[in-house]
């Protein structure tokens, strides 16, 4: 069995893959797609230290640098369930079961998609789902935030500073955002907010050049010309495969505690899954080292 199996291959689970082979002991890493998150993103230039780099460049470095240590990598395997016994087990999709004395659960979220044409074709040229990520590259540019919730609100806020105007497009007649949040939106001077309209298009030819939306009570269509999208509609965790085996939020985040520990002894977790507070790349690869550290205190304890 392993000391400490990984599960998920973004930058979290690398990290604590990293870690874990650092302290000599038995070390897997089972990933659908080793990379992650990052395997989609073009820019990148928060990753502090290096100024600029690229989501598959980044991966590609993950991977070398995981693959210097003696962790046995399973690529391109899906986990379907976690079963504590003796040991715990994680089955995988093929049917292999992998068994570990500890587990860290890093399978990261994914962003919720609109689904309407455009969206897919336009991503990263004018569709983004990160505004800590991309707000910079819309500098003096009018965008749209789609999504009136939290979520939504604080990127249209923070946005605002950034690029010329934003238009938020929220579905339902009323935001959902906190009213301190709303309050704050309303007091700026270079956003919209349109309520009660969907979205149906989003526009361009190389890159977003609009956006399409009806207006639900007239039933009116209209364009608005923008150079870019922000679709803040959610973000999901991967953790649907965990069922009730490890205490999740009711969004589905497993809830860890300051050592990434889950309530499930001696499994642990890290990054875009959990209820961190926020999701980035240099979060994740931090809270990946936590959960390690954690898990190999548990060893030598237990
Ligand atoms: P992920 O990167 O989501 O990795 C999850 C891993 O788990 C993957 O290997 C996946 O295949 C695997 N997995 C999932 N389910 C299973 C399963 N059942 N079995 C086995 N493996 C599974 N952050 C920044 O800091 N800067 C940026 O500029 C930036 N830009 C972004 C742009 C885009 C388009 C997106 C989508 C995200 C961006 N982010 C950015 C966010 C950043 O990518 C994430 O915060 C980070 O990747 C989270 O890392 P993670 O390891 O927790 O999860």
């Amino acid at each position: 069995p392993f000391d400490v199996l990984v599960v998920g291959g973004g930058p979290a689970g690398a990290s604590a893959a990293i870690y874990a082979a650092r302290k000599g002991i038995r070390t897997g890493i089972v990933a659908e797609r080793f990379g992650g998150q990052v395997m989609d993103t073009m820019g990148i230039e928060n990753f502090i230290g290096t100024k600029y780099t690229e989501g598959p460049k980044l991966a590609a470095s993950l991977e070398e640098h995981v693959k210097d240590y003696e962790i046995d990598v399973m690529n391109l395997q899906r986990a379907k369930g976690l079963e504590k016994k003796d040991l715990i087990e994680v089955e995988l999709e093929s049917g292999a079961v992998l068994k570990s004395k500890s587990v860290i659960i890093s399978t990261g979220a994914r962003w919720r998609n609109i689904g309407v044409p455009g969206e897919a074709e336009f991503k990263n040229k004018g569709v983004a789902y990160c505004p800590h990520c991309d707000g910079p590259l819309f500098e003096g540019k009018h965008v749209a935030v789609i999504g009136g919730g939290n979520s939504g609100i604080e990127a249209a806020i923070d946005l605002a500073g950034i690029v010329k105007h934003v238009t938020v497009l929220e579905f339902l007649p009323e935001l959902k955002a906190d009213s301190v949040l709303q309050e704050r939106l309303y007091s700026l001077p270079n956003v919209t907010v349109l309520k009660n309209v969907q979205t149906k298009e989003i526009t361009g030819t190389d890159k977003v050049n609009g956006i399409t939306y009806v207006d639900r009570e007239t039933n009116e269509e209209h364009h608005v010309e923008l150079e870019g999208v922000f679709v803040q509609i959610g973000l999901v965790p991967n953790t649907d495969w965990l069922g009730d085996k490890v205490e999740r939020t009711k969004f589905g985040e497993i809830i860890v505690d300051r050592h990434g520990a889950t309530n499930l002894p001696g499994v642990f977790a890290a990054g875009d899954c959990t209820d961190s507070a926020y999701k980035q790349i240099i979060i994740s690869m931090g809270s990946g080292a936590t959960a390690s550290l954690g898990a190999f205190d548990y060893l030598i304890r237990n």
